[in-house]
């Protein structure tokens, strides 16, 4: 029998903007090329809290404000416990943009009333208003979080350099949790204190679409042994695979950024 990988998709039709789809598919993809099997989960309107406590890995993508607010008001109760205990037990997971303000204490969003959210990572979100700047553009950070930075380092002999791209008006201010990364070229959290995402457990939230996991393939590979391992109980040691193309994308991106030093 192989090993066989639920993966729970937070709203997938109201959280999907920039290409965050492609989080999903790589995920699933990486795990087929090495013989397991992804079954997809949606968990939205359509699913109850049980089915939130079924899953071994969760994805949840971006989503413009008004999507944001429809997904947090749907978002409560049972549901919410069941998603905020599964992540607080180490289920790993993948949040992008609109997905970690709500998994925060609260967003207030560019207009309207602030929205309560998860309150899972200790964190907050605020958008200044419609007329404010948004933050887009190319992100590269580098992985400041404990253990994910040591593990990366073991399993690929460095710890790289992330890239992504950002489009959020909103701002994040972290609290107690840990930041994911610090800012090398690009926005972050909010433009000012230097640091990238969060991470809790083997949470981990950050503003870089991307999509994120095709283009930093190493994070796709840690999921996929992160939640086998947590699964199934033994040392999980993925194939390696042709990632060729993945490396020539992000060494064009690091020369365009002016970091070609981080060129491995
Ligand atoms: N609504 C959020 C913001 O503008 C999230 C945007 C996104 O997910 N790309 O900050």
């Amino acid at each position: 029998m192989p090993h066989t990988l639920r993966l729970g998709w937070l709203y997938p039709k109201l959280m999907s903007t920039y290409g965050d789809r492609g989080n999903v598919i790589c995920l699933q993809r990486r795990a087929q090329w090495r013989g397991l099997k992804v079954e997809i989960i949606p968990l939205d309107q359509s699913a109850d809290a049980e089915v939130f406590t079924t899953v071994d890995l969760i994805v949840g993508g971006g989503a413009q404000d008004r999507q944001q607010e429809l997904v947090m008001r749907d978002l409560q109760g049972a549901k919410a416990e069941a998603l905020k205990h599964q992540l607080d037990q180490g289920t790993p997971g993948v949040f992008t943009c609109g997905a970690p303000q709500l998994l925060g204490h609260y967003y207030e969003p560019a207009l309207g009333q602030r929205i309560e959210g998860l309150g899972l990572l200790d964190l907050i979100s605020k958008h200044p208003g419609p007329e404010a700047r948004r933050c887009i553009g190319n992100v590269v950070f580098e992985v400041v979080a404990s253990p994910l930075k040591e593990a990366l380092q073991t399993q690929v002999g460095a710890v790289p350099l992330v890239i992504g791209f950002e489009n959020h008006g909103g701002r994040t201010y972290l609290q107690s949790v840990s930041p994911l990364g610090k800012v090398k070229t690009g926005y972050g959290n909010n433009g000012e204190d230097g640091y990238e995402g969060a991470f809790h457990q083997n949470t981990i939230a950050t503003y870089a679409h991307g999509p994120l996991l095709p283009k930093n393939p190493f994070l796709a590979d840690w999921l996929l042994k992160t939640a086998l391992e947590r699964k199934y109980q033994e040392t999980i040691t993925l194939e390696p695979l042709d990632d060729q193309l993945a490396e020539q994308a992000r060494s064009s991106m690091l020369r365009r950024l002016g970091l070609a030093e981080a060129i491995s």
